[in-house]
Protein backbone atom coordinates (compact mmCIF):
# COMPACT_ATOMS: atom_id res chain seq x y z
CA UNK A 1 0.00 0.00 0.00
CA UNK A 2 3.06 2.06 -0.93
CA UNK A 3 2.06 5.77 -2.92
CA UNK A 4 4.25 7.45 -5.53
CA UNK A 5 3.75 10.91 -5.08
CA UNK A 6 4.97 11.41 -8.39
CA UNK A 7 2.04 9.28 -9.77
CA UNK A 8 -0.48 11.34 -7.69
CA UNK A 9 -1.80 13.58 -10.65
CA UNK A 10 -4.12 16.94 -9.01
CA UNK A 11 -7.26 15.58 -9.35
CA UNK A 12 -6.01 12.29 -7.43
CA UNK A 13 -5.91 8.63 -8.00
CA UNK A 14 -7.79 5.41 -7.55
CA UNK A 15 -5.52 2.83 -6.29
CA UNK A 16 -7.02 -0.56 -5.43
CA UNK A 17 -5.39 -4.21 -5.04
CA UNK A 18 -4.89 -7.18 -2.47
CA UNK A 19 -1.88 -6.98 -0.04
CA UNK A 20 -0.07 -9.59 1.80
CA UNK A 21 -1.36 -9.83 5.26
CA UNK A 22 2.08 -10.31 6.60
CA UNK A 23 2.31 -7.13 8.32
CA UNK A 24 -1.24 -7.74 10.40
CA UNK A 25 0.65 -10.46 12.65
CA UNK A 26 0.72 -9.89 16.05
CA UNK A 27 2.19 -10.51 18.52
CA UNK A 28 0.15 -11.60 21.20
CA UNK A 29 -0.48 -14.76 22.67
CA UNK A 30 -4.32 -14.27 21.92
CA UNK A 31 -5.44 -16.54 19.19
CA UNK A 32 -6.04 -14.32 16.18
CA UNK A 33 -4.75 -15.02 12.43
CA UNK A 34 -5.17 -12.69 9.33
CA UNK A 35 -6.62 -14.94 6.42
CA UNK A 36 -6.07 -14.35 3.13
CA UNK A 37 -5.20 -10.95 1.42
CA UNK A 38 -5.58 -7.74 2.70
CA UNK A 39 -8.03 -5.80 0.29
CA UNK A 40 -8.54 -2.24 -0.47
CA UNK A 41 -9.91 0.48 -2.73
CA UNK A 42 -8.70 3.62 -2.05
CA UNK A 43 -9.11 6.77 -3.48
CA UNK A 44 -5.95 9.28 -2.83
CA UNK A 45 -4.96 12.67 -3.72
CA UNK A 46 -2.44 15.88 -2.09
CA UNK A 47 -3.67 19.00 -0.41
CA UNK A 48 -2.10 21.32 1.18
CA UNK A 49 1.60 19.69 1.90
CA UNK A 50 -0.08 16.51 2.64
CA UNK A 51 -1.45 13.20 1.37
CA UNK A 52 -4.80 11.57 2.20
CA UNK A 53 -6.95 8.74 1.29
CA UNK A 54 -10.20 7.38 2.10
CA UNK A 55 -12.02 4.56 0.92
CA UNK A 56 -12.86 1.02 1.92
CA UNK A 57 -10.05 -1.84 3.46
CA UNK A 58 -11.04 -5.49 4.08
CA UNK A 59 -9.41 -8.36 5.45
CA UNK A 60 -10.75 -11.87 7.64
CA UNK A 61 -9.43 -12.89 10.26
CA UNK A 62 -10.05 -16.75 12.02
CA UNK A 63 -10.08 -15.87 16.11
CA UNK A 64 -11.67 -17.68 18.84
CA UNK A 65 -14.41 -17.65 20.91
CA UNK A 66 -14.33 -16.36 24.17
CA UNK A 67 -17.19 -18.54 25.71
CA UNK A 68 -16.35 -21.71 23.78
CA UNK A 69 -13.12 -21.13 22.55
CA UNK A 70 -14.06 -22.61 19.09
CA UNK A 71 -12.38 -20.90 15.73
CA UNK A 72 -14.34 -18.88 13.69
CA UNK A 73 -13.90 -16.72 10.55
CA UNK A 74 -14.73 -12.86 11.48
CA UNK A 75 -14.51 -10.53 8.26
CA UNK A 76 -13.48 -7.03 9.44
CA UNK A 77 -14.63 -4.53 6.19
CA UNK A 78 -13.85 -0.62 6.84
CA UNK A 79 -15.96 1.01 4.36
CA UNK A 80 -15.04 4.68 5.87
CA UNK A 81 -11.19 4.23 6.13
CA UNK A 82 -9.69 7.72 5.58
CA UNK A 83 -6.42 9.13 7.07
CA UNK A 84 -4.15 12.04 6.54
CA UNK A 85 -0.35 11.88 5.68
CA UNK A 86 2.02 14.96 5.99
CA UNK A 87 4.82 14.65 3.69
CA UNK A 88 8.07 14.86 4.80
CA UNK A 89 10.35 14.91 1.49
CA UNK A 90 9.99 11.45 0.37
CA UNK A 91 8.29 10.63 -2.85
CA UNK A 92 6.78 7.57 -1.53
CA UNK A 93 4.47 7.48 1.24
CA UNK A 94 3.39 3.85 2.85
CA UNK A 95 -0.38 3.61 4.39
CA UNK A 96 0.35 0.35 5.52
CA UNK A 97 0.57 1.45 9.34
CA UNK A 98 -2.27 3.27 9.11
CA UNK A 99 -4.09 0.50 7.50
CA UNK A 100 -2.67 -1.89 10.27
CA UNK A 101 -3.57 0.63 12.90
CA UNK A 102 -7.58 0.54 11.46
CA UNK A 103 -7.90 -3.04 11.03
CA UNK A 104 -6.76 -3.74 14.77
CA UNK A 105 -9.12 -1.29 16.48
CA UNK A 106 -11.89 -2.89 14.42
CA UNK A 107 -11.15 -6.21 15.76
CA UNK A 108 -13.66 -6.99 18.90
CA UNK A 109 -11.90 -7.41 21.71
CA UNK A 110 -14.12 -10.13 23.11
CA UNK A 111 -14.81 -12.38 20.31
CA UNK A 112 -18.00 -13.97 20.09
CA UNK A 113 -18.84 -16.99 17.46
CA UNK A 114 -22.23 -16.26 17.29
CA UNK A 115 -21.37 -13.00 16.17
CA UNK A 116 -23.55 -13.13 12.76
CA UNK A 117 -26.62 -14.89 14.12
CA UNK A 118 -25.61 -17.78 11.82
CA UNK A 119 -24.25 -19.95 14.37
CA UNK A 120 -25.27 -20.61 17.77
CA UNK A 121 -22.35 -20.22 20.45
CA UNK A 122 -22.39 -23.71 22.12
CA UNK A 123 -21.66 -22.08 25.32
CA UNK A 124 -25.12 -20.09 24.95
CA UNK A 125 -26.65 -23.07 23.80
CA UNK A 126 -25.81 -24.49 27.16
CA UNK A 127 -27.02 -21.88 28.82
CA UNK A 128 -30.54 -21.28 27.29
CA UNK A 129 -31.76 -24.65 28.42
CA UNK A 130 -30.42 -25.62 31.64
CA UNK A 131 -33.86 -28.20 31.87
CA UNK A 132 -32.01 -30.43 30.16
CA UNK A 133 -28.81 -30.80 32.55
CA UNK A 134 -31.08 -30.43 35.37
CA UNK A 135 -33.48 -33.13 34.47
CA UNK A 136 -29.88 -35.67 33.56
CA UNK A 137 -28.99 -34.40 37.55
CA UNK A 138 -32.20 -35.17 38.60
CA UNK A 139 -32.01 -38.84 37.20
CA UNK A 140 -28.87 -39.30 38.14
CA UNK A 141 -30.03 -38.26 42.09
CA UNK A 142 -33.07 -40.36 41.83
CA UNK A 143 -30.85 -43.28 40.44
CA UNK A 144 -28.65 -43.23 43.37
CA UNK A 145 -31.61 -43.18 45.84
CA UNK A 146 -33.26 -46.09 44.48
CA UNK A 147 -29.89 -47.78 44.53
CA UNK A 148 -30.14 -46.73 48.40
CA UNK A 149 -33.93 -47.92 48.58
CA UNK A 150 -32.94 -51.19 46.84
CA UNK A 151 -29.89 -51.95 49.70
CA UNK A 152 -32.39 -50.85 52.63
CA UNK A 153 -34.55 -53.01 51.26
CA UNK A 154 -32.26 -55.84 51.63
ZN1 LIG B 1 -18.76 -19.61 20.94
Amino acid sequence: MKVHLKQIPSEGKHIEGESENDFLHLDTAEPIKPVGSVRYALDVGLSDGGLFATGSVGVEFELACVKCLEPFTYPIRIEDFACQVELTGSEMVDLTPLVREDILLALPAHPHCDWSGEKTCRHALRQRRPEFEESSEHSEVWGALDQLKIKKTN
